[in-house]
């Protein structure tokens, strides 16, 4: 099958969030299982930077408004094309700085989604369905079946993933002008929303199939809580809505051969665990007076949706139960504040790092007894899954992906991987953190819910078939 990923971010080349990792992990697994995959990326300052590219010799022109932007298509081994446009991504970060989104954030990828089907025509590539990712990539599927209608595209099924809905990329009513569309596609029953242009609607509209990253965030999106006012919308579609829940790279995450941290361990053998406990406190500069206090950790975008404000809410409690945290990430300026100054007042009690660092998030990983995700939302969450790998118990919101991923620690049974809370409150956070100190305090209870996580199976290879199943449905539904 001939399958062409369209993205915004791709694990190796470029990463703000857990998108590059699945469409990075979608690309590995394609091949390995003999697939023909190819990914199609925006050529952004930093994959020059750090990739030796070749100049394919092919260019695309494409026309914004009355402009006509030009770019050549490079690419990087056998898979991967980069769509250079150098006005629109030679640029420091990929959408904006702390101070917002780049005003012609607009203009930028209507060029991208243009360019991805002209550099298909380009290079002569035919794919038998188009996999598109979020907002940044949603006017592809519209051209398709718009603009591109009469080109190769016709019979080329397409797939758009919704990896958070909370990221819709809503523009002024003017940048319609920009898309080459024509304006009668601004109307409610088209790509207008409240008054806006709402790009990933443009996606929903025009796609064959419409995934999410969890069966339990799949069925969120219906609902007006989580559905941000396309829930509407979407329930229209309903009957191809399928969530498809995310795995991990077991490769990079592996605590038996990862070369980030100070010592690798097993689930039978977790010496190596508590080696990187040690080292990680002194790290943090955490008072290690005494080994056994439970370390809890957080990775992840400093944003609302990841529930930081429950946490601060309860950070005293925690601290005065006996609790160290740790806190890697980036976001947020207001979110950074608080923190910062909880790591103020809680001087080596919680250490906190603002910035988005790997090396680090392994060693982290490995490190933590506990990891924290009191998400808002979660569409599917990635830390929850690195950390029980690494056999660090998550104490989480039931939603979304959590709720699919996590199995509720049940005493009387002696079952579970992890620690789940229904209401977003600080309170419920503290009684699920309470909860998971009576079974630490245990040491073989604990030992036997840190081999439960590390035996579950997050690999990409089950979400990977099921995501070629969906493709050759529809594939075959559309070539009739
Ligand atoms: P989202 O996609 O909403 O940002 P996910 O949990 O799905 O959240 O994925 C986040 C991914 O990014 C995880 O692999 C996590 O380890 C990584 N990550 C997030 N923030 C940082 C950071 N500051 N430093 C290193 N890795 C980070």
């Amino acid at each position: 099958m001939k399958i062409l990923i369209a993205t915004p971010e791709a694990t190796p080349y470029v990463k703000t969030g857990g998108l590059a990792d699945v469409t990075g992990a979608l690309l590995k697994e394609y091949t390995r299982m003999n697939h023909q995959p190819s990914l199609m990326l925006p050529l952004y300052r930093q994959i020059r930077e750090h990739f030796n590219l070749t100049d394919t010799g092919h260019r695309v022109i494409i026309p914004i408004g009355n402009q006509r932007m030009a770019g050549r298509i490079f690419s990087h081994g056998p898979f991967a094309y980069f769509l250079e446009c150098d006005g629109f991504f030679d640029r420091g970060d990929l959408y904006g700085t702390p101070d917002g989104d780049y005003p012609d954030n607009a203009a930028r990828f209507i060029f991208f989604a243009r360019a991805v089907l002209e550099a298909c025509i380009a290079l002569r590539l035919e794919p038998d369905v188009i996999h598109c990712n979020d907002w940044q990539t949603g006017l592809v599927p519209l051209y398709m079946r718009t603009l591109y209608h009469n080109d190769l595209f016709r019979r080329t099924a397409t797939l758009i993933t919704i990896h958070n809905l909370g990221y819709q990329g809503l523009f002024d009513a003017s940048s319609l002008l920009l898309t080459g569309l024509p304006a009668e596609w601004f109307n409610p029953e088209g790509i207008e929303f409240y008054g806006r242009v709402n790009f990933l609607k443009a996606g929903l509209i025009a796609s064959d199939v419409i995934t999410t990253v969890s069966n339990t965030y799949a069925q969120e999106i219906l609902t007006p809580e989580y559905g941000y006012g396309l829930d509407g919308f979407l329930r229209t579609r309903a009957s191809v809505v399928h969530g498809i829940i995310n795995g991990i790279d077991t490769d990079e995450w592996d605590p038996l051969r990862d070369t980030f941290i100070p010592a690798t361990y097993s689930a039978g053998s977790l010496s190596g665990k508590r080696a990187c406990k040690k080292d990680l406190m002194k790290e943090c500069s955490l008072s290690a007076h005494d080994r056994n206090i439970p370390l809890l950790s957080f990775v992840g975008r400093l944003s609302a949706q990841k529930g930081l404000d429950i946490f601060t809410e309860a950070a005293d409690d925690i601290i005065a139960a006996g609790i160290h945290v740790i806190i890697l990430g980036k976001g947020d300026e207001e979110i950074q504040n608080t923190i910062l100054s909880l790591a103020r007042k809680h001087r080596a009690k919680i250490f906190v790092k603002i910035g988005y660092d790997e090396a680090f998030a392994h060693r982290v990983y490995a490190g933590s007894d506990l990891f924290i995700m009191p998400s808002r939302y979660e569409p599917c969450g990635l830390g929850q899954l690195i950390a029980m790998r690494y056999g660090t118990i998550p104490v989480a919101r039931r939603t979304g992906g959590l709720e699919d991923t996590i199995a509720d620690y049940k005493p009387l049974r002696e079952s579970g991987t992890g620690f789940l809370f229904d209401d977003y409150k600080a309170l419920s956070l503290k009684e699920a953190l309470g909860r998971a100190l009576c079974v630490y305090v245990d040491a073989q209870r604990w030992s036997r819910i840190i081999s439960r996580a590390m035996a579950q199976d997050f690999s990409w290879k089950r979400s990977a078939e099921e995501y070629i199943t969906l493709y050759a449905d529809t594939i075959q539904k559309r070539k009739g």
